[in-house]
């Protein structure tokens, strides 16, 4: 019985089907001349994996370095056809169907593509790599929100991949930013003040008020109190050092936006403080422009 095991952990020449020798580099036998690396372009295999590859499976998805440029890539291992070697294979089927014409989707290293030439997508989509399993759920309309960065701006920025409309790749879908009417009237041109998750804004587009101030979520409420001359003292946080202080937000001279007033301009405010007010925009309100 124990004989037994110990012949089953043995790995077998696919060829002549004699044990192979191990020289600490590599497997190798030395009839027929068989052999395999233990460490692939960097990538240790091991002989679990290495006993299914010779029983004539594919392996799982594996990244690689390659020896000549120092890029990694993404491949999968597979005994050659005439079983003289172990090779790597670099598409294989994602067991996903296309969604326009219903073929296989092959998988590579670089992406997803359909046998049949019309979907693709790429495995990696402003610097997130997309998954087998994310690609699924993008395709069954499922796909969760991921960060993304663009390319141009470098700004990230969260979206789900849906399938887009010509079903031949995926394209972003953004939260939905929500644009309300706050019935409250452009003080500069009378216009509607319409709501959006960054700020409040005036149709005519003259007026702005980030809804982050100066650490301080403005809300509709205070906004109001504030067009209407009757703004509260509110918190703020310094941008750099993280200290609360206290202010009051009013209508600037232009009336295209909120100016900063301290609550008492006579507290008495350390350098460092000011310093630090100073940094985060000494007149007008708001950031994120
Ligand atoms: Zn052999
Ligand atoms: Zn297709
Ligand atoms: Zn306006």
């Amino acid at each position: 019985m124990a004989e037994e095991k110990q012949e089953e952990q043995g790995l077998k020449c696919p060829i002549c089907g004699k044990k192979l020798e191990d020289n600490f580099f590599e497997y190798h036998c030395d009839d027929c001349g068989f052999k395999v690396q233990h460490v692939i372009s960097g990538t240790k295999i091991e002989d679990d994996e290495l006993k299914k590859i010779l029983a004539g499976e594919t392996g799982p998805v594996h990244e690689f370095t390659s020896p000549k440029t120092g890029n990694t890539f993404k491949a999968m291992l597979k005994l050659s056809a005439n079983k003289l070697e172990v090779k790597m294979v670099f598409d294989w089927d994602s067991g996903l169907k296309c969604p326009k014409c219903g073929k296989k989707i092959m998988e590579s290293g670089k992406g997803f593509f359909c046998e049949g030439g019309d979907f693709k997508c790429w495995r990696e989509i402003s610097g997130t790599e997309i998954s087998r399993e994310e690609l699924k759920k993008a395709l069954e309309g499922q796909g969760d929100e991921l960060g993304f960065r663009s390319h141009k701006t470098g700004k990230t920025f969260l979206a789900r991949l849906v399938l887009n409309e010509a079903k031949d790749g995926l394209e972003f879908k953004f939260a939905e930013r929500k644009s309300e009417d706050t019935g409250l009237k452009c003080p500069h041109c009378g216009k509607k003040i319409l709501e959006t998750d960054k700020g409040f804004f005036c149709e005519g587009k003259d007026f702005k008020c980030w809804k982050n101030t100066r650490g301080h979520e403005i809300s509709r409420e205070e906004l109001q109190k504030i067009l209407e001359g009757q703004g509260d003292e509110l918190d703020f946080v310094g941008k750099s050092s993280g200290k609360p202080y206290k202010g009051r937000l009013v209508l600037n001279d232009a009336k295209d936006g909120l100016d900063f007033e301290f609550a008492d301009k006579k507290d008495g405010l350390s350098g460092s403080e000011l310093t630090d007010i100073a940094r985060d925009g000494g007149s007008g309100a708001g950031e994120g422009q």
